[in-house]
């Protein structure tokens, strides 16, 4: 589903965010992707993204080699992923219903299929009954289910959320990786980027851990857990 190989990233030439990084994540993985800031994690997904462009190695999303692809092309990759951030990014003037019809609205679908769509993915992501609040009525965990709702209305293959919970405690944290989670299980790829080890240590899943733009670790490795965790403490 998301290959990279041998991707090199520089910036600023000699300066290397990422250095000859390859990977291979299966469809219907869900991969959480660690490091320190300036690891280079925000780097990999704006790849991923087409916000920026690696000048060495290939990435290949769902088969099709996306390395280098014209700017006409660039919104259809898009199209394929979803994606949710730490702060929500929702339209605060619009509805919860209107603000996932947006997402749809400006693809051109038409609004019977609007409505049809939207309850199945309000219910998804349990705001059935918030449609009509507005983003000021909700609290952070709602906001983000709202984040969800809209990046997964047009039935992306691919997730990538970047610090899904930085901004909420751990119990709505959870609440928001249960709806991850149930996203996953549909079969969508997710990358979900996180500092969270309470996380990633209830939920253990495959870690792809960045420093200074190299993969040191691939996999579940609780060891490492322990030891980030005693220095949190
Ligand atoms: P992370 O998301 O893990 O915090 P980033 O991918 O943002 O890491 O950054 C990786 C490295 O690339 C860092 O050294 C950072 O300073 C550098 N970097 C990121 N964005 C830019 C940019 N737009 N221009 C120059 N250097 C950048």
């Amino acid at each position: 589903m998301i290959v990279l190989k041998n991707v090199t990233m520089e910036y600023e030439p000699g300066i290397k965010a990422l250095d000859n990084v390859s990977l291979n994540i299966d469809k219907g993985e869900f991969v959480y992707l660690m490091g320190h800031s300036g690891a280079g994690k925000s780097t990999l997904t704006r790849l991923l993204l087409k916000e920026i462009e690696s000048k060495r190695g290939s990435i290949f999303l769902n088969g099709k080699d996306i390395t280098y692809v014209s700017e006409r092309k660039v919104p259809y990759i898009r199209r394929y992923i979803g994606t949710i951030f730490q702060d929500f990014r929702i339209l605060e003037k619009k509805t919860v219903y209107e603000n996932v019809a947006f997402a749809l609205e400006i693809l051109g679908v038409n609004n019977k299929e609007i409505r049809r769509r939207i309850p199945i993915v309000l219910s998804l992501v349990g705001l059935s009954d918030k449609a009509k609040s507005f983003p000021h009525e909700l609290s952070g965990g709602e906001k983000q289910r709202v984040a969800i709702a809209r990046a997964i209305i047009n039935e992306p293959p691919v997730l990538i959320a970047d610090e899904p919970t930085g901004n909420l405690d751990l119990e709505t944290s959870f609440g928001i990786m249960q709806v991850l989670q149930d996203i996953n299980n549909k079969g969508t790829t997710i990358l979900m980027a996180t500092h969270s080890m309470d996380i990633v240590k209830a939920i253990p899943k495959r870690i792809i851990r960045l420093d200074h733009g190299v993969v040191v670790q691939d996999g579940y490795d609780e060891e490492y857990i322990d030891s980030e965790q005693q220095l949190e403490l």
